[in-house]
């Protein structure tokens, strides 16, 4: 992306840190980049964005989601279904599916996701589509295909998977991840509660194996997120340095590896509501056993969420479920499940960014990226104003405004060969805009 010059937001009523500051603040954004933080006085500077007392707070970060064009588990996204007799639909129509997904997570206010597997490397074109600037959407971090021991997930999941076994072949598998693209590593420590011939309690590799993939990755300077549901491969996981825990559910029966998880700054991404959708959204297209277990896991996993807090674990905003941009639900259950409603957002900004390894992402302070939301109500006291993109009145990206209600219907300012598209600086549409001087 090109310079993007300096945006004023003025007159926030509430400016999202951790705890929240109220009164009257002047944020300047240079270069995508929040420069200054000042109190609002006087009159505002010309061209300013007056956000008349509106709530100013980091862009929401989900930290476990699978990016991906198949709709069936996202009811009312995307194209309606097949109906017999149709002309059959070619793979590459799921490119435009990826395409609306973008969009819909920026509508949401989502504007870091944290992809943790996608079939046929999905993510990393969209990604790459995003790099190129062919659309708006969220930045994306991609772990190219999980890494698994050879298990009967590998069957199921098909190019999701990198089934591996032995070290060696760990530290090649990570390789082949990088080479492919990946910003992260994701490991299966232990079996998935969707297959059925799996199960999830026994560590899925051994030792050596997760050692061997944790040096590899560590060395090359990425990070691992490794899925742990039963506590053995959740400990061998968290013993062999791994830097977040996916799901984690069985962590509230050893409150002692919850300790270590703080002491080193693990984070827990505690995906509540795939446990719902198993137990419960989907639960008639599951097999019978898999929804059992999944209602034992649901319960578990909120007493995992109970007491990572009560153990100082940083906590991270996983929806790991769908439509693409109804992610918040994730963080109102977890509120629901006991967090403030402060601490709830703080794990969707501040924690998820540091699940990612994204210190610049996550908070409202000089130097850090200027993802933003602009909201009408208080999400530090109800993050339910959230769920509704009414509310949304502006989201930046990088201190570009690129969704939210104050641009509904006017002409992004996307610039195409150096052109506006749409009327430009003139139209009245854009007014809002005008604070932002393009370089
Ligand atoms: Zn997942």
């Amino acid at each position: 992306m090109s310079a993007l010059g300096t945006i004023v937001l003025w007159n926030a009523g509430r400016v999202g840190t951790s705890p929240a500051t109220r009164g009257r603040f002047s944020v300047v954004v240079r270069d995508g980049v929040i420069a200054e933080i000042a109190k609002a006085q006087g009159d505002p500077p010309e061209g300013a964005v007056d956000l008349e007392g509106r709530t100013l707070m980091p862009g929401l970060i989900d930290a476990h989601v699978h990016v991906t064009s198949d709709v069936s588990r996202s009811p009312g996204f995307g194209p309606r279904a097949a109906r017999s007799g149709e002309e059959p639909r070619p793979r590459e129509l799921g490119y435009f599916v990826l395409a609306q997904t973008a969009g819909a997570f920026l509508r949401a206010g989502v504007t870091t996701v944290r992809d943790v597997g996608c079939y046929d490397d999905e993510s990393i074109v969209l990604r790459h589509a995003l790099d190129l600037g062919l659309l708006d959407g969220p930045r994306l971090l991609c772990c190219g295909r999980i890494i698994s021991a050879t298990a009967p997930g590998g069957r199921l999941f098909g190019t999701m998977y990198r089934e591996a076994d032995g070290p060696w072949e760990m530290r090649k598998a990570v390789r082949e991840q990088i080479r492919r693209g990946a910003d992260f590593i994701k490991v299966m420590s232990t079996g998935a509660r969707s297959v059925v011939r799996e199960d999830p309690e026994p560590a899925q590799m051994t030792r050596e194996e997760l050692g061997a993939l944790v040096d590899e990755v560590h060395r090359m300077g990425l990070r691992v997120a490794a899925h742990a549901e039963g506590l053995d491969g959740a400990r061998l996981a968290i013993e062999e340095g791994v830097d977040t825990v996916e799901h984690g559910l069985s962590l509230h029966r050893d409150p002692r590896l919850l300790e270590v998880m703080a002491e080193r700054g693990i984070v827990l991404v505690p995906t509540l509501t795939t446990f719902h959708d198993l137990a419960e959204r989907f639960a008639p297209e599951y097999a019978p056993a898999l929804v059992d277990q999944a209602k034992r896991q649901l319960d578990e996993a909120y007493l995992t969420l109970g007491a990572a807090r009560d153990a100082g674990v940083t906590l991270a905003m996983g929806f790991d479920s769908g439509p693409p941009g109804a992610n918040v639900a994730e963080l109102v259950r977890m509120v629901d499940g006991g967090l403030t409603a402060a601490a709830g957002v703080a794990a969707a900004t501040a924690g998820s960014a540091a699940a990612l390894g994204r210190p610049d992402l996550g908070e409202i302070a000089p130097g850090k990226g200027a993802d933003l939301l602009v909201v009408d109500g208080d999400p530090y006291t109800d993050p339910r104003v959230l769920a509704d993109a009414a509310n949304l009145w502006l989201v930046l990206r990088d201190g570009r405004p690129v969704a939210g209600t104050a641009l509904e219907g006017k002409t992004p300012a996307t610039p195409v060969g150096g052109l506006s598209v749409g009327n430009g600086a003139r139209s009245p549409c854009l007014a809002l805009l005008a604070g932002v001087e393009r370089a």
